[in-house]
Parts: C-alpha cells; sequence; structure tokens
C-alpha cells in the first residue's frame, strides 16, 4: 500500500481523521490508535493543507467540522504550531462555524489555544480524553494525567470561552461496577462544568495490553443490552450526552 501523507487516514462528512506520527504517550493500554497512524514522520504544513484538499474536495456542505488526529491536536511531535494555525486557518477560510480538536490535557495551554482563537472566529471546542472519573483507575489505565491536570485544562478552556467536550469509557478494564463508575464519571464532568459528553464503549482494541487483558480473563467488555442499560440511566441524569457502542459491538460481532 502506497504510504502518503497528503490524504486523511479516514474521513466522513464533518469528520477528518488526519494522517500525522502517533500520539507522543502512545501509553494507554487500551488503545490502539497509533496502528493507524502509517507514517512516524510529520506531514509539512504543505501536506496537511492538502488532506484538507481532499476532504473538501469531496464534502463542500457542512457547517461543523470534527478534526482527529489519533492522539493530541496540540501535541508538537504530531503537528507543528505553524500547520496547526494553517489548519485552522484554512477551516476558517472555507466559512467553517464550529471545529472540534483533541488533546491530552498536558498540551492545552493559553498560548496554542490563542494562536487558533486569532485565525478562527467560530465555535472551537477541544475535547478530552479523560475516560473515567478516578485517578487509580487512570493510572493502572496508563493515562499519564491525573484529574487535578483534567481540571487544570478545563479552567483554561473555559478562561478563555472555549467550549470543552469529555470523553467518557463505559466498561473499560479494572472497573468492578461498570453501572457506578460510568454513573460517577458522569457526574463528575457535569460538575467540573464540560460543554459537552460522550460515553463510549470500551472493547479489546487489536495490539493492545487491553485484548492481552481480555485474552487473559482479566477484563470482560460489557455486552450491547448493558451498555444501553447504562447510557439509559445516564440519560436520565444528563440528557444531552452522545453515545456510541460502534466498537463493542463490532468486537462482539453483533
Ligand atoms: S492519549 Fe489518546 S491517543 Fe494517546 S495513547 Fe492515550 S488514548 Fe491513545
Amino acid at each position: 500500500m502506497e504510504i502518503t501523507n497528503d490524504k486523511p487516514i479516514r474521513m466522513w462528512p464533518g469528520t477528518i481523521i488526519l494522517q500525522s506520527p502517533p500520539c507522543s504517550w502512545d501509553k494507554c493500554i487500551f488503545c490502539g490508535f497509533s496502528k493507524d497512524c502509517l507514517t512516524s514522520v510529520q506531514p509539512s504544513t504543505r501536506e496537511f493543507l492538502k488532506q484538507l484538499d481532499h476532504y473538501f474536495d469531496t464534502y463542500d456542505d457542512e457547517e461543523q467540522i470534527e478534526i482527529y488526529n489519533s492522539g493530541s491536536f496540540f501535541d508538537d511531535e504530531q503537528i507543528s504550531a505553524e500547520s496547526r494555525v494553517a489548519i485552522i486557518r484554512r477551516l476558517s477560510d472555507e466559512n467553517i462555524k464550529g471545529i472540534t480538536i483533541e488533546s491530552r490535557p498536558e498540551h492545552i495551554t493559553k498560548e496554542k489555544l490563542k494562536s487558533l482563537t486569532r485565525e478562527f472566529k467560530g465555535k472551537l471546542t477541544v475535547a478530552i480524553g479523560l475516560e473515567i472519573a478516578d485517578d487509580t483507575i487512570l493510572k493502572k489505565l496508563n493515562k499519564g494525567f491525573t484529574l487535578e491536570d483534567v481540571e487544570n485544562a478545563y479552567c483554561i478552556l473555559d478562561g478563555m470561552g472555549i467550549s470543552s467536550r469529555v470523553y467518557l469509557l463505559v466498561g473499560p478494564p479494572f472497573v468492578n461496577d461498570p453501572k457506578e463508575s460510568a454513573l460517577n464519571s458522569v457526574r463528575y464532568a457535569k460538575k467540573i462544568g464540560f460543554t459537552e459528553m460522550s460515553l463510549i464503549g470500551a472493547y479489546p482494541m487489536e495490539n493492545t495490553k487491553g485484548k492481552r487483558l481480555w485474552e487473559n480473563g482479566e477484563w470482560l467488555p460489557l455486552k450491547k443490552a448493558d451498555f444501553d442499560g447504562i447510557i439509559r440511566l445516564i440519560l436520565e441524569i444528563e440528557p444531552k450526552v452522545d453515545y456510541s457502542s460502534e466498537g463493542l459491538e463490532g468486537f462482539w460481532g453483533n
């Protein structure tokens, strides 16, 4: 297969998965995103813009764009400061009204955010993959950050009037009671003030430690019916969450 840095990994209306080197952390035990990254060399700014050309040559009527890069938009090892600004400027020139990007909390700084808000006057949302509001389990998952780190990043976003989204895993490894864990995480995210919440059914991704935990019988991912039951309870306390069990269903072959 030809590896090229001027096409996104995947795209569909409203979403672009940019080709970039893997997440510089790349240690979360459940995460297999790095295998999506076909390159270890950071695309040039020109190549990133060509990835956007590819998207806009195919889709041209979306007003909201979500940009992912299998890691952090603000990770300098994945996307340089110059490329970040050029990407956002290009989206602004396309009259995009809302942009969502994702980042680990340690990469979220006022300076990096300002470099984007100078270019883009629409609604910017920064998503953080918190996964679970439990420092003990975050450590076991090898997330490499704590709740305090997430709260600090949230404060930076909130202080600059930037919207925030949190990703939470339902039924990750090491959790004894997936229902209580998910409800606690949603209550936490609500208390902190995240603007949006997305809940994802956790499943063993290929070539990860999480997959080995499942193979060794140390992690039993939820069945779809259990995931749905937990989501019903969550919707009672937070009706605006969005959720996906797509990976979980794919895993169980539903
Ligand atoms: S920070 Fe995100 S992309 Fe990086 S290893 Fe963890 S889950 Fe994967």
